[in-house]
């Protein structure tokens, strides 16, 4: 009787309020970009603290012309944590940018007042704006839809997935995002998905950022949090766990599962980005053979017990946060300081996964289970770094390049100086290439290439090579690594970087020569300052500790 008499004091209480347009049109439709702008608009009319919000410098629109429209949710407490909220990045899974709305409606209702004093939030429902509102009920068919509009596409106008963009940033959304990070500064990052197609048993999956080369303690706690909020959930009756799939992928009665992995350390993706800048970051995806009102509704839940565990615990947040800040500092005034060029999956566990034997219609819609299989099995769900090798001191960029390379470091955030500045009493050190590979197929529009080789002192011998000389490398653009987003930077520059603006294809007319280029050979457009590796022993060695300055 009590809960009855509170739900009907709730529905007066809320009366007025903007619905959603899944909630008006019966979960017939999801929104458009200038719904979600509606929508946010009936919100500021109903009450105050909702305001729109754009980064200093950033795009305010697609290629297309569709705009990148956030907004911004401010606690009144003193103590504020500040959190960003992505969705729709791939606009196919739109759960996200419907549950974040009713979010922040429920924030401004006053329902959650713990969040709604102690949070700063930014959010942005429509990242993908191309893909939003190109709305189509063929796209993703093996999972409920809305059956009128259908969803949004998972690439950019241009094909580019911008979920892999975050450091070669060729997108408006991209350079939006990273003129975010930059201004707002969130301590967490959180990024909305729908998973693609593992049979699992859980309502949702979530991961921490599980990046190659960020502060492992940072890792740790990203981690902590979700395993967390994944207890607390489980208490209350919705099954999580950590992003992954089985191996094999898609397995059968013959090839049952034999352990679950986790997807890819690399910083290109939005929710690994955030820790090579010392910030955390939850990934979220709903499972896709949910229902579609499902899919909003565990999405919610989610969000709201991620925020409401970050309310709670923000003032660890913000230590762990100085921390691994504190820790990058120390490692230069001890050094040396090595970083990992690959990583490999890490057993972090067994656990106990259910795994569903699915019965399909002809669109691939999950319709039933022939059997659900209980496995405990090994869970990969981090990352070890490998082959270490030793930051030097900076990396030199040459000048020819600076009019594409430069904006796109000041987008990051690094600070750049001029070759000049570099200090003087480190010796220039030149790539060795030892092996190369230009993929066979393009990703992201680029034959990507990933170099191996070494840092040594003398110029690699190559006839008739373009020479640096000493006016080139002062007019050069120096990028030191001892800087805050130094881990950032190494992974940007490094050329052996498999994420780095070599791999994607920035430096191309230097790296890549075809048959037709019959000139004299450009000169490698990247150095490294600080002392060089000794190739000798075959493994490598860390140059020696220097002095603190
Ligand atoms: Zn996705």
């Amino acid at each position: 009787m009590r809960s009855l008499l509170l739900a009907l004091a709730g529905s007066c209480l809320f009366a007025g309020w903007p619905q959603t347009v899944p909630e008006r049109t019966q979960f017939a439709r999801t929104s458009t970009v200038q719904e979600v702008r509606a929508f946010m608009d009936a919100l500021r009319r109903q009450a105050p603290g909702l305001e729109p919000y754009h980064p200093k410098g950033a795009p305010r629109a697609t290629e297309t012309g569709k705009p990148l429209l956030a907004w911004r949710l401010k606690g009144a407490g003193k103590d504020l944590l500040r959190v960003y909220v992505n969705a729709n990045i791939h606009a196919g899974e739109v759960e996200g940018k419907e549950a974040i709305q009713q979010v922040v409606r429920e924030l401004l209702q006053g329902r959650h007042p713990e969040l709604r004093r102690n949070l700063d939030l930014v959010i942005l429902p429509a990242y993908n704006a191309d893909g939003t509102d190109a709305l189509d009920p063929a796209i993703r068919p093996w999972q409920p839809n809305p059956s009128e509009s259908g969803v949004g596409r998972r690439e950019n106008a241009l094909g580019l997935d911008l979920n892999r963009d975050l450091m070669r940033a060729a997108a408006p959304n991209t350079r939006w995002l990273l003129a975010m990070l930059a201004d707002f500064d969130p301590a967490v990052v959180m990024d909305l998905h729908t998973t693609n197609g593992s049979t699992h048993g859980f309502h949702l999956t979530h991961g921490p950022a599980c990046t190659l080369g960020a502060d492992p303690d940072l890792l740790a706690f990203n981690r902590r949090m979700l395993v967390e909020v994944r207890e607390q959930l489980k208490g209350e009756g919705m099954p999580t766990y950590d992003y992954g799939n089985f191996t094999p992928y898609r397995p059968t009665a013959e090839k049952p599962p034999t352990a679950w992995e986790t997807y890819d350390a690399h910083p290109r993706l939005l929710t690994n980005y955030p820790a090579l800048r010392n910030r955390l970051a939850v990934l979220s995806e709903s499972y896709v053979y949910r229902s579609w009102p499902d899919r909003i509704s565990d999405t919610r839940r989610f969000v709201l017990a991620c925020l409401g565990w970050m309310a709670g615990h923000r003032d660890e947040v913000r230590r762990q946060v100085r921390g691994s800040e504190q820790r990058w500092a120390d490692q230069w005034r001890r050094g040396p300081v090595a970083l990992p060029l690959s990583a490999k999956l890490k057993e972090v566990e067994r656990y106990t996964f259910d795994w569903v034997d699915p019965i399909r219609d002809d669109q691939g819609r999950l319709t039933g289970e022939k059997t659900r299989t209980r496995l405990e099995l090994p869970s990969f769900v981090g990352f070890e770094g490998q082959d270490e090798v030793p930051v030097p001191a900076g990396y030199l960029v040459d000048a020819a390049f600076a009019p594409t390379v430069l904006p796109l470091l000041q987008a990051h955030g690094l600070k750049v100086l001029k070759g000049g500045l570099r200090p003087r009493a480190l010796p220039v050190l030149h790539f060795h290439e030892t092996g190369r590979k230009v993929s066979p197929s393009a990703y992201q529009g680029v034959f990507t290439l990933e170099l191996q080789g070494a840092w040594k002192a003398e110029p690699a011998a190559k006839k008739l090579q373009l020479a640096w000389t000493p006016a080139d490398l002062d007019r050069a653009l120096y990028i030191p690594l001892d800087q805050p987003l130094g881990r950032l930077a190494f992974y940007l520059l490094d050329p052996r970087s498999t994420d780095s603006l070599a791999f994607w294809g920035l430096f191309h007319s230097a790296l890549i020569r075809g048959n037709g280029m019959w000139g004299e050979p450009p000169r490698f457009p990247i150095l490294a300052v600080g002392p060089a590796a000794s190739p000798a022993s075959g493994a490598v060695q860390l140059p020696e500790p220097r002095t603190q300055e």
